[in-house]
């Protein structure tokens, strides 16, 4: 490093020209790194399209659409405060070092994210601005907490393994920080000038580059940035899904991108402080069509356009108001299971895959491509099943409830397909996808890690019906039944061929049997994950394990079909089950067990 360079990169000292990195945290509310980098001469907002995410095979339509309209969100937010958002494209280990050299940043600031590859990806960029003299500086603020303190409180350095314990941990170490005050209303500009046309998108790039690299003047606060800069330097721009390679997305959004939206939402839900306080996550219906019965914050959450300590604070003073519930099914306890995965996915090596991971029970999960392709499609011939399947592919979204319920049957219920196949497919899929969310709950869901009661099956008939007996959500997303009559709607190949006929859907036909008997399998599963825990107590790479009568009869790939005409499920389930009715029991003696807390 240069002797320039290390003075420039001395901390305290104030900078001349700050990057704020925009990853997550896509919000000027409670952005404590954004408000240091507003400490410089001049601050330059970016967010890097890292060819890494784009593709539909690793992030679907819905999220890159919430995400682009949040970062146009973002940039609007900026213009009202005399700045703008440089949308840049390249491997941030390649593009922040040019860009840094461009503007003569000698600050870099972003919110810390502690999943594998932003470590990664992170601690890269730093050496690589480091030996250019450019101080990197992050901060906590994704989460309520700093994941690296609790497990520091937690024992053996570690946070507790269930949720009471790491709640008690939590109240020991006392309330989140407050939101960071906001940013100044016209951010810092000294001698700004616009970004690397190369590294930008703009509809003409040779047009861009002759002017890209020249000095401007940044629009007087709220006044539109291209007035201020002339058409020309306009041209950088925030890219389309079109640009990005996307095919538009079928379906209007559930849930439009941006912090403005974000925050509207929470204003909105937190206004009805009657439901906040009487809020208990297993009374809300999976089966709403339309406005989700729970807050709909999730993809907010997710990308930071709203920040988790304001929810909380705000959230507290609603409590304040009167009686409320408690975690873990508390709207407070939700937030507080979102603190503990990420907690989690931060102490536990290995957290989205079996293999390495010590939270992890070691199951011989079976591996049938086709199985894993038609609960993806939405086509397992359980209306209930596919009718969640078929929302999250064309909204992104689907209640707490309703990702209980496929994955479970994809897991141990049903298929008996590995969690990490399932994640996967939610990862690309879901608009809210969060690595240590998601992660966290296909674990517990598949009896993995956290929950051991694998007894306890969701039936994929009688759990809707607690909710939605008439059946509408199958009709909304299972078009092919619309005509059926509540009675068959969650288990149509029970209608005589004739009323199916009548009705307009031939099951085998025009829609499929069910892919699986479903009381003779979930009985087999529960077998073969019995022997699997006893099998594994003992550390060691998973074995198949032989099951009750059948020795062998689970090998790979070859779930037990549905008979031409599956038995029907009428069990009712246990209403008091945790994460809500339908859930079946095999054994006596599972009644008599503990309830464990639900997320
Ligand atoms: C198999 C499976 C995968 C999941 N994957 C994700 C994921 O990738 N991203 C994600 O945000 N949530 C995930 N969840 C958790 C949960 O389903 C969603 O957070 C919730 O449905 C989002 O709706 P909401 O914002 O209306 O939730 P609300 O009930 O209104 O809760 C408010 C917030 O609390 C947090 N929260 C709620 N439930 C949980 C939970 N069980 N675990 C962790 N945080 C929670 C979320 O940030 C949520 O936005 C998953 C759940 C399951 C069963």
């Amino acid at each position: 490093m240069s002797a320039a360079a290390a003075a420039a990169a001395v901390p305290g000292r104030r900078a001349k020209a700050a990057i704020h990195w925009f990853r997550k945290g896509l919000r000027l509310h409670d952005n404590p790194a954004l408000l240091r980098a507003c400490e410089a001469a001049a601050v330059y907002p970016v967010f890097v399209i890292d060819p890494w995410f784009v593709s539909e095979e690793r992030v679907g339509v819905n999220r890159m659409r919430f995400l682009l309209e949040t970062l146009e969100d973002l940039d609007a937010a900026l213009r009202a405060r005399s700045s703008k958002l440089s949308v840049l494209r390249g491997r941030p280990e390649e593009v922040l070092p040019r860009a840094a050299a461009h503007w003569g940043a000698d600050l870099l600031t972003f919110e810390a994210d502690f999943e594998p590859y932003a470590l990664q990806r992170d601690e890269a960029v730093r050496s690589l601005l480091a030996e250019r003299g450019v101080r990197v500086e992050s901060f906590v603020s994704h989460s309520l907490y700093d994941p690296r303190g609790v497990a520091a409180a937690g024992p053996g350095g570690k946070p507790p393994l269930s949720y009471g314990p790491f709640v008690k941990l939590l109240r020991g170490i006392g309330p989140p920080p407050r939101p960071a005050r906001d940013p100044p209303a016209a951010m810092p500009s000294e001698g700004w000038k616009p970004a690397p046309a190369a590294l930008t998108f703009t509809d003409n790039a040779t047009t861009a580059s002759g002017t890209g690299d020249g000095a401007s003047s940044l629009p007087a606060s709220g006044e539109p940035a291209s007035a201020a800069h002339g058409d020309r330097l306009a041209e950088a721009r925030i890219p389309s899904l079109a640009d990005l390679g996307y095919a538009p997305p079928e379906h209007a959004p559930l849930f439009p991108g941006g912090e403005q939206e974000g925050l509207r939402r929470m204003a909105a839900k937190l206004s009805r402080g009657d439901w906040v306080r009487a809020f208990a996550k297993p009374k809300t219906s999976p089966t709403a069509v339309g406005e989700p019965d729970t807050t709909g914050l999730s993809p907010y959450l997710k990308f930071g356009c709203v920040s988790s300590r304001r929810f909380w604070h705000e959230l507290a003073a609603v409590n304040a108001g009167g009686p409320h519930g408690s975690p873990p099914t508390s709207l407070e306890g939700q937030l507080l299971w979102r603190e503990f995965y990420i907690c989690h996915g931060f102490s536990f090596p290995n957290y989205d895959r079996m293999a390495g991971n010590p939270v992890c029970r070691q199951i011989a999960w079976q591996d049938d491509p086709e199985l894993l392709r038609r609960w993806e499609e939405g086509t397992t011939g359980f209306p209930w099943i596919d009718a969640c399947m078929r929302q999250l592919r064309a909204q992104g979204w689907l209640h707490h409830l309703g990702r209980h319920a496929v994955a479970c049957f994809l897991t141990r219920g049903d298929l008996y397909q590995s969690w990490e196949r399932g994640a996967r497919v939610f990862d690309r899929l879901l608009v809210d996808s969060d690595w240590a969310l998601n992660n966290g709950n296909w674990m517990w869901l598949s009896a993995s890690a956290y929950f051991f009661q694998f007894f306890r099956v969701y039936s994929p008939v009688a759990f809707p019906k607690h909710t939605d007996p008439d059946g509408d959500y199958v009709r909304r997303w299972v078009p092919e039944l619309a005509n059926f009559p509540k009675a068959y709607i969650y288990e149509p190949w029970k209608a005589s061929k004739q009323n199916q006929r009548k009705w307009g859907c031939e099951i085998g036909s025009d829609y499929p049997e069910p892919i699986v008997d479903h009381v003779a399998v979930s009985k087999l599963n529960m077998a073969r994950h019995k022997a699997a825990y006893e099998a594994h107590k003992a550390p060691g790479p998973p074995r198949d394990v032989p099951v009750g009568d059948s020795p062998g009869a689970f090998q790979v790939g070859s779930a037990p079909r549905a008979p031409k005409r599956a038995r029907g499920d009428g069990d009712e389930g246990d209403a008091a089950a945790p994460g809500g009715s339908g859930e079946e029991r095999d054994g006596a003696s599972a009644a008599k067990r503990a309830k464990p807390a639900s997320p």
